[in-house]
């Protein structure tokens, strides 16, 4: 099958290309969702951690942060009972001591509690039983334990803080690590789906597309590697079959048209065709104003040969003939059978005396070729020829005048070549039949 030449032929897996492009699809929105699932799960961390913060970090915190501030005041009270200025003044300040021991959040906390109480007793004692050096010693002891604790408390509130912090921002570095590693996977599976729609649509289409303009403007169709898509695939057979169509369509059209301008028996044009071509050559001729001349000739005493050869054999002379026209007139000379035994020629870019010297070629050529037939004798052949310039007049005046030329030629005894009267533009003469000459000599002896 022709049109197998149009692919080339190593057998590659085809698929349908609906079901390859829904499997890679699928394959992507797949993988697509796990690493999407894989996000959400650090962002559910993000969240809860951001959750916990809120429900319990930052209380604390806050609870921790209050707690040292209570610490604190209880602190700069004790230092008031101590430096108060009046008895009112420090009776008020071991008041608030008293508070501050007694507050929720102080008691919440052993340490604060224990402190706090030491502090509230140590206080009363010493309002009670006076203020001495041992006591600001003392005080003074105490009041260094409150500031370590409220400090430690602090901390504590901050480390709460932080841990969840961090917990959190762990979770987010890896979130955002992950997310990058998505979006590069989606950007890989990205290139590659384009990379395959590119190789295994675009490409094979683009060239369907070059084989259909070559297809349409009749020039040759590179063959391409079979497409890996069956759809594609079967375009491309249809392509195959259709140029493998258009191929006969042509080769039926270049036999009809050889059919329609060439004679069936010599292959030479025919008259009709020969008439169209030569009207052109002295169109062209008299619009540029070149020479041109036209020719007929006639086998001499051709009927003799039928006669005493047959039919048969007459007809290879005649194909012999043409192929003696063949190999001596030039490329830019047109000849056709004009009918029967007879020829026409048209000459363009030649004047008369260059005609006569072609024409004279034509019949030394005929002369020299005697024609072996197929019982094995021999037949000489003559020609006459008739010449006219044609550069001046009408193709059918100028064909009148190289066939009234032809006339005289077999009137002055055959053989010969004459050239028309330059200016005897009618062509009145008309042909006589040629009679009363002898037949030229046939050669019979076996081969
Ligand atoms: P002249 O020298 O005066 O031209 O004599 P002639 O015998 O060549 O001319 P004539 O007109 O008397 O005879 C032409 C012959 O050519 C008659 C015809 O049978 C023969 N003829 C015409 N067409 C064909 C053909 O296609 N094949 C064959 N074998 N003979 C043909
Ligand atoms: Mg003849
Ligand atoms: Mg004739």
């Amino acid at each position: 099958m022709q049109h197998r030449s149009l692919i080339a032929r190593q057998s590659r897996r085809a698929w349908p290309a609906g079901k390859a492009f829904a499997l890679v699809g699928g394959a992507f929105g797949c993988t697509f969702l796990a690493l999407l699932f894989w996000l959400a799960v650090d962002q559910h961390l993000v969240l809860e951690g951001s959750q916990r913060l809120l429900d319990h970090a930052v209380p604390a915190t806050l609870e921790r942060f209050r707690l040292a501030r209570n610490v604190e005041q209880l602190r700069l009270e004790g230092e008031h009972v101590f430096s108060g200025r009046t008895p009112v003044a420090r009776q008020q300040a071991l008041f608030i001591v008293s508070l501050l021991a007694s507050h929720p959040a102080v008691l919440a906390d052993a340490r604060a509690a224990g402190l706090a109480g030491e502090v509230e007793r140590f206080l009363g004692r010493s309002m009670h039983e006076g203020m001495s050096e041992a006591r600001h010693a003392e005080w003074a002891m105490l009041a260094s334990r409150l500031t370590l604790l409220a400090d430690d408390v602090s901390s504590e509130g901050v480390n709460l803080a932080t841990a969840d912090l961090h917990q959190m921002s762990a979770t987010m570095l890896q979130s955002r690590s992950k997310l990058l590693l998505v979006l590069a996977l989606v950007a890989v599976f990205v290139g590659g789906f384009v990379f395959l729609i590119h190789r295994h649509l675009i490409q094979p289409l683009q060239a369907i597309d070059q084989a259909l303009s070559a297809l349409g403007s009749g020039q040759a169709v590179t063959p391409f590697a079979p497409a890996s898509m069956l759809e594609i695939r079967a375009v491309e057979r249809a392509i195959g079959q259709l140029r493998e169509v258009m191929q006969e369509n042509e080769t039926t059209r270049e036999q009809l048209e050889r059919l329609a301008t060439t004679d069936g028996l010599t292959g030479m044009f025919n008259r009709r065709h020969f008439l169209a071509v030569a009207e052109e050559e002295i169109k062209r001729a008299q619009r540029y104003s070149r020479p041109i001349c036209v020719g007929m000739a006639d086998l001499d005493f051709f009927k003799h040969i039928n006669d005493s050869h047959g039919h048969a054999s007459g007809d290879l002379v005649l194909q012999s003939v043409a192929e003696i026209f063949a190999r001596t007139l030039r490329h830019s000379d047109w000849g056709c059978r004009f009918g029967g035994e007879e020829f026409a020629f048209v000459f363009p870019e030649t004047g008369l005396r260059e005609a006569h010297r072609l024409a004279e070629r034509l019949r030394q050529s005929a002369a020299a070729s005697p024609i072996a037939l197929a019982d094995g004798s021999r037949v000489d052949i003559t020609l006459s020829l008739g010449l006219a310039e044609a550069s001046s007049c009408p193709l059918e005046i100028a064909l009148q005048r190289a066939d009234a030329a032809l006339y005289d030629a077999k009137q002055q005894g055959r053989n010969r070549v004459v050239t028309a009267p330059v200016g005897h533009a009618t062509g009145e003469t008309a042909r006589q039949p040629f009679n009363g000459d002898a037949p030229p000599s046939v050669d019979t002896a076996p081969t």
